[in-house]
């Protein structure tokens, strides 16, 4: 190794043993607490984890309702959606709905780490799909100048990261729309109508990321953008499903 290189090594070790230090200071200063009954130790507790309402193992494949008595799924065998697989642990009730409105409106960007890691011990240490990128649902740029973040970007950040898949901005949008809550699916699909469009050329599998599916119109629209585009495997990671 030349002078450089060992000046260069030598950097880095610094930079990590700093790192390293100044994250154990801050434990040590503001240890870590559980962010829904306050208990030291961990971001979430392992108690209030299990408080968190699950989906049953028998649920549609693409909805991720459960699925009737004889496997059919009520809504989907009518008609399946442009999305082929949904991957979510979570029934989006109370405590976890609390959570999530406190981390989306409440200002409580420290929920982000307990509520992507959550979700991450729930699929296991392999993803859930092995998609080639990571999509996740775009804010429109006056609806991320009110909030300051995108909630699905850092979800999939975390998941990203968790699971070495690029996250990539494949999908815009170009229209803002109004607030859908209260809305019906059939007026959301309305609402929601060229919203979306294409950016770049995304690959043949990807997955869509989102906090909460509800009527599923959103993940719809996006969906049918990107089968436009010849995305022939179309996966949806979502935290919770509003049941
Ligand atoms: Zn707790
Ligand atoms: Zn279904």
């Amino acid at each position: 190794m030349d002078f450089a290189g060992i000046v260069a090594a030598s950097r880095d070790r610094g930079r990590r043993l700093w790192r390293d230090g100044s994250a154990r200071l801050l434990d040590w200063l503001l240890p870590e607490r559980c962010r829904s009954c306050d208990a030291p130790g961990a971001a979430l507790c392992a108690a209030c984890l299990g408080d968190w309402p699950r989906l049953p193992e028998d649920r549609c494949a693409y909805c991720a309702l459960p699925v009737a008595a004889n496997g059919d799924c009520p809504v989907c065998a009518l008609e399946a959606p442009a999305w082929d697989y949904c991957f979510t642990p979570f029934v989006y009730d109370t405590p976890l709905d609390t959570a999530i409105s406190a981390w989306k409106f409440g200002d409580r960007l420290d929920w982000t780490r307990p509520l992507a890691a959550a979700w991450v011990a729930a699929m296991g240490s392999q993803p859930p799909s092995r998609p080639a990128c990571l999509i996740p649902v775009p804010l429109h740029r006056a609806r991320l100048r009110e909030r300051g973040f995108n909630q699905s970007e850092l979800l999939a950040r975390h998941w990203g990261r968790s699971y070495h898949i690029p996250v990539r901005a494949h999908v815009q949008r170009q229209r803002n729309t109004p607030h859908q809550v209260g809305m019906s699916k059939a007026a959301r699909l309305g609402n929601l109508r060229g919203a979306f469009c294409l950016r770049g050329r995304p690959p043949t599998h990807v997955a869509i990321v989102d906090d909460v599916l509800t009527t599923g119109s959103t993940l719809q629209e996006i969906a049918q953008v990107l089968r436009a585009a010849g995305v022939e495997r179309i996966d949806a990671w979502i935290l919770a499903r509003a049941t």
